[in-house]
């Protein structure tokens, strides 16, 4: 997949799967061995320009120079967290906008959240990264740059990664699977597609594309509601593609990849956090096998949108629980950090708007 980096509008050379960057080197009249050596070097991470590709001949580095770029993700704000070590950078990209990535450590390794698009087109009420709309799709080559950059800064390895930063992937499809392959080349981060979650708002042909590539990742669905009127406010992609079909095409995903679907359910005081949700979530997922995750909400002080009380919360677990769901809440990491997505983008942009 070919995508191109403003303002430069050069290829972005780091997107290119291993054949596709092949075929382009060789059409340019290098000899198969250079595709190589580059792709092995671009995966390595350890370059700012083509000057450090070392190995490589002058002239052809100032040929790759003229023909491609490299991305980048250059940290401008950093946020740790003295509870629990979680990081939350933002990055600025080539072109001057800026995304956010959170690195969060468990006791099984560490896993990163990657935002897959500047801002967001979805417009989820209770979400800080579509307050602004939707600016622009990031490359391949920039999500994997978010890993580097969040690796390369905390000298840790990064095990899993979350597509669960700002922006739907199944928006940004060729982006979002590229990233997933190249994420798993065993000469560059080796991270297996089954240590991958990819989380999507909703939009159902996409659920039924990235089936038939039957890849290991898990899927999570962000349901967040269980009537159509009430998504429909939350999520206006319910108005497209209301909940029936979403959770027939989160199924059917579950029985062609053979991997269990996630659901995702941020809980808010008063809007779905009651016995009768209990009863509708068992109805429509009791017998999928599916997981169903139950999320704190951050609250965005734009949003009128309140996170249930910790004991309401736990009544809700419990109410699942009794009608056969599988059902976790999500720990809470980086509290002292806690902006919620998007918020640490938007809180700079304001600043710098002053
Ligand atoms: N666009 C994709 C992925 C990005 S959002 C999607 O919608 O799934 C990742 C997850 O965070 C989604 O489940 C989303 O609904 C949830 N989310 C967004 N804003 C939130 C908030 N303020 N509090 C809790 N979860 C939130």
């Amino acid at each position: 997949m070919l995508t191109t980096l403003p303002p430069e509008g050069k290829k972005d050379i780091l997107s290119l799967r291993a054949p596709e960057l092949e075929a382009e080197l060789t059409a340019l009249g290098l000899p198969k061995f250079r595709a190589r050596q580059v792709f092995l070097r671009l995966h390595r991470y350890e370059w700012q320009s083509f000057d450090d590709f070392t190995e490589l001949p002058k002239d052809l580095r100032t040929k790759l120079d003229e023909t491609y770029a490299l991305p980048c993700a250059e940290i401008v704000r950093r946020q740790e967290s003295a509870i629990d070590g979680t990081v939350k950078y933002l990055f600025r990209l080539r072109d001057g906008h800026c995304v956010e990535s959170v690195l969060m450590k468990y006791k099984h390794g560490n896993t990163l959240c990657v935002s897959t698009q500047v801002g967001c087109k979805m417009a989820c009420a209770f979400c800080a990264s579509g307050l602004d709309g939707f600016v622009r799709h990031l490359t391949a080559g920039e999500m994997l740059m978010e890993i580097a950059s969040a690796r390369r800064d905390s000298g840790e390895r990064v095990d899993g990664i979350v597509m669960m930063g700002t922006g739907e992937p199944l928006d940004n499809f060729a982006a979002s699977v590229d990233f997933i392959l190249l994420a798993g080349e065993k000469d560059g981060f080796s991270i297996g597609q089954r240590h991958i979650s990819l989380s999507t708002s909703g939009l159902v042909p996409k659920i039924y594309d990235l089936a038939k590539l039957d890849l290991g990742i898990t899927l999570s669905v962000s349901l967040h509601a269980t009537r159509d009127a009430v998504r429909n406010d939350l999520m206006p992609v319910n108005r497209r593609y209301p909940i029936a079909e979403l959770v027939k095409a989160a199924t059917d995903y579950q029985k062609t990849t053979g991997r269990r679907v996630s659901y995702e359910y941020a809980v808010m005081a008063g809007v779905n956090d009651s016995s009768r949700e209990a009863d509708e979530l068992a109805h429509l997922l009791r017998g999928t096998g599916a997981h169903l995750n139950l999320i704190r909400l951050n609250e965005v002080k734009e949003t009128k949108f309140k996170a249930s009380a910790e004991q309401r919360l736990q009544q809700f677990v419990k109410m699942l629980e009794a009608r056969g769901l599988h059902v976790t809440v999500r720990r809470r990491l980086g509290a002292d950090i806690d902006g919620a997505c998007g918020q640490l983008r938007r809180s700079v942009q304001l600043e710098t708007q002053k």
